[in-house]
């Protein structure tokens, strides 16, 4: 119940690497024949990359992961543009939000866009953020903690009408939800949030966008990122891919249906609230704050019996600073403190879905008996 944080492997998806860690283990850059069977292992997995993504298959670049391609997106055009203003939300991830921070000190100025109670980003607010010196702007398709799905299109439309550059961070969309690129310059992928590998991911990057690159070295990549191409990875990322548009308008069917079936369970137990929107958010995403728990108890409880959940971002899970995302949306610290994300995968079933609507309102009751927010928290 925690796919939001990592994917297991498919089982087709490690079938197809396999061979490229023992018997096609060339080094892409090779000129022997190994090399040559890895480079062209690799231009294929590029190729259905940009098959799916609706680009030129040099739009792609290989990365580590979801991490990385933000980075590479937001700090490589910053660097190539030298200066200029950036425009993101309060809500982001880390990887972004913490780039645009980082950036602030070295002289780039950001506006961190609100969000209203949903999590959604106002497209007006968007476009009057826009100014003179404005380089770029990056929102995030969906977000990781709550699910709401951002109207990204229509903020890459707007930005293409003011010749701003847009990138998006899809990790937590990429293979779940159509994603239309035709205004996007830029856009993050992740392997392992779609059964995939982890240590690869991918940005789109549009033809004639310029990026400073992070990592400088033997000029992989068309130069934009250098280090010996992870073709295991590459390839693994590729057949995650298929495998996920496959099954993409099913899967997400079935796990809208188990969503929704899951908050209504949970939204009946007194004292609770649904964090994001009931209906644009991820398929497999469901977050609820419960009055006088405590996130963490909850979490530990739950792992008891045998549920993985979470409060929110796994990067952030050991921090004892609220979800920036739940302030973000008007929580109060302790109801930030009392939310429980939980989000589903493949392998999930009803039965599973039904087990996890009986046993939460089981533990909230304990640990509401026992707690010492329900003296000091007033509602
Ligand atoms: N962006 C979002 C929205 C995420 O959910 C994550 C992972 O949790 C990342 C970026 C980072 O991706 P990666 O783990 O591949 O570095």
């Amino acid at each position: 119940m925690d796919h939001a944080a990592t994917t297991p492997l498919d089982k087709m998806v490690l079938d197809a690497m396999r061979p490229f860690f023992d018997k096609k283990y060339g080094n892409a850059s090779s000129l022997h024949d190994f090399g040559q069977e890895a480079h062209a292992a690799l231009e294929e997995s590029r190729e259905t990359m940009a098959r799916h993504l609706n680009c030129d298959t040099n739009e792609i670049i290989f990365t580590s992961g979801g991490t990385e391609a933000d980075n590479m997106a937001i700090k490589g055009v910053a660097f190539a543009k030298k200066k200029g203003h950036i425009i993101t939300s309060r809500i982001e991830h880390h990887a972004v939000l913490h780039t645009c921070q980082w950036l602030e000190k070295h002289g780039f100025e950001v506006t961190y866009l609100p969000v209203d109670r949903y999590g959604f980003v106002s497209t007006e607010d968007f476009e009057s953020a826009i100014r003179k010196g404005t380089i770029l702007a990056t929102i995030m398709h969906a977000n990781n903690e709550i699910g709401t799905i951002e109207p990204i299109e229509e903020m890459a439309k707007i930005c293409n009408e003011h010749d701003v550059l847009f990138h998006t961070d899809a990790v937590q969309t990429f293979g779940k939800l159509p994603i239309n690129t035709k205004y996007i310059d830029m856009l993050s992928i992740s392997g392992h949030k779609l059964h995939g590998p982890k240590g690869i991911g991918a940005l789109m990057l549009k033809r004639g966008i310029k990026i400073e690159p992070l990592l400088h070295g033997g000029g992989h990549e068309s130069g934009k990122r250098s280090g010996t191409e992870n073709v295991p990875g590459a390839v693994g990322l590729a057949k995650a891919t298929e495998l996920a548009y496959r099954e993409m308008k099913s899967e997400s069917k079935r796990l809208s249906q188990l969503r929704d079936r899951m908050i209504k369970g949970l939204l009946k137990i007194e004292g609770s609230n649904l964090n994001g929107h009931p209906a644009k958010r991820l398929p497999n995403n469901i977050n609820v704050w419960f009055r006088f728990v405590e996130g963490e108890s909850l979490i530990l409880r739950l792992n008891d019996k045998g549920i993985a959940a979470s409060t929110g971002s796994a990067c952030t899970s050991k921090s004892l600073e609220p979800s920036h995302v739940l302030l973000a949306i008007g929580l109060k610290h302790e109801e930030a403190h009392g939310s429980l994300r939980l989000t589903l995968g493949k392998q999930n079933t009803l039965p599973e879905v039904n087990y996890v609507t009986k046993t939460v309102p089981t533990i909230v009751r304990e640990l509401r008996e026992i707690s010492p927010f329900k003296r000091s928290y007033k509602v």
